[in-house]
């Protein structure tokens, strides 16, 4: 097996046209960092790194790579992936729909009719997702996340307490929801156990590269192509891609899928994966968020690169993914 640290990452024109998009954009200071989780307020605004890892494991990357930060809703991508393997679609769509709200992540609604979520991409519906991960306990449950998370990304991962805890004492709109849910039946009565585990799937450290790769396994079929593990079950892809296509940029999600045309997903954290199926996966890290929770650096960058490649998915003239050089 491969480590992601033995993949050859000499420069190429590739790598260069990605430091290109970095220096166009690191002047770019439009944005806030999220503070309406404490911990999270303190990050360094200036960050910002870009990485590209493709199907078959090759690796591009300009920027603060190592920097580590907390995944947050990126997270709702894979635990979404461990739910439907865990439950089956058809017990999942009865709990979780897949319709996009045009609402905030945080919104506080359900579907009228059916009472359920509208999504796994926005808070309340990835709340209502993590109760489903099986398991006979609270550790047991967790070490299924955290081992899911390795298969993802090749190496051990850890829930940064800091941010677990600030996020668990003031998610008052996040335990508002799981109280919602719980009125309507759609969520069990171990609520904060839930949420428990929902802040810890947000508050695992990740860094950019980390995002890349876990964007390519979802590329290559759930197929980890670093390490060659499979990280989720290929059954299950198109489910996670089409909510994430549909669903992943929250009250953006239409507006992205018109213009850039790629599944995706972000974070508050300031992280944002994008998948070209068959491809490779492109992640972004740069903590400025524009209003509806997006980085700004990341909307911009994965734009360019679409426009760049043709990497929209209905773009039948622009689309032209040989050229993505080899490395
Ligand atoms: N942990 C965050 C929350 O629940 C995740 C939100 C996000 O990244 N959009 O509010």
């Amino acid at each position: 097996m491969k480590n992601a640290g033995d993949v050859e990452t000499g420069l190429s024109s590739f790598e260069e046209f990605l430091g290109e998009l970095y220096h166009k954009y690191k002047s770019l200071r439009d944005g806030t960092v999220a503070n309406y989780i404490p911990e999270l307020a303190k990050v360094n605004p200036e960050l910002f790194s870009i990485c590209i890892v493709t199907a078959d494991g090759r690796v591009y990357e300009v920027g603060d790579r190592t920097h580590l930060f907390t995944i947050q809703s990126i997270s709702k991508v894979l635990v979404y992936g461990l739910a439907l393997e865990d439950r089956g679609r058809d017990y999942m769509l009865t709990r979780v729909g897949v319709e996009p709200t045009g609402d905030a992540f945080n919104a506080i609604i359900l579907d009228e009719l059916s009472k359920r979520p509208y999504n796994p991409m926005v808070n309340a519906g990835a709340i209502a997702t993590t109760s489903l991960i099986k398991g006979t306990g609270a550790t047991e449950r967790l070490n299924r996340l955290l081992d899911m998370y390795r298969r993802y990304v090749g190496h051990d991962v850890f829930v940064d307490i800091s941010v677990f805890t600030s996020e668990r004492s003031t998610g008052h709109r996040n335990r508002a929801m799981a109280h919602l849910m719980l009125n309507f039946g759609m969520i069990d009565v171990h609520i904060e156990e839930a949420l428990d585990l929902y802040f810890q799937q947000c508050a695992v450290m990740v860094n950019c590269r980390d995002l890349a790769v876990m964007a390519a396994t979802l590329a290559n079929r759930g197929i980890n192509p670093i390490t060659g593990e499979k990280a989720v079950d290929s059954t299950y892809i198109k489910d996670i891609l089409s909510v994430m296509y549909t669903c992943g940029m929250y009250n953006f999600a239409g507006e992205w899928a018109y213009k850039i045309g790629i599944p995706a997903k972000s974070g508050v954290s300031g992280g944002i994966i994008a998948v070209i199926p068959g491809y490779m996966g492109i992640a972004v890290f740069s903590p400025l968020l524009d209003s509806r929770g997006n980085s700004v650096r990341g909307v911009k960058v994965c734009e360019e690169l679409s426009h760049k490649f043709g990497l929209h998915m209905f773009d039948c003239v622009q689309r032209n993914l040989e050229s993505i050089p080899e490395s």
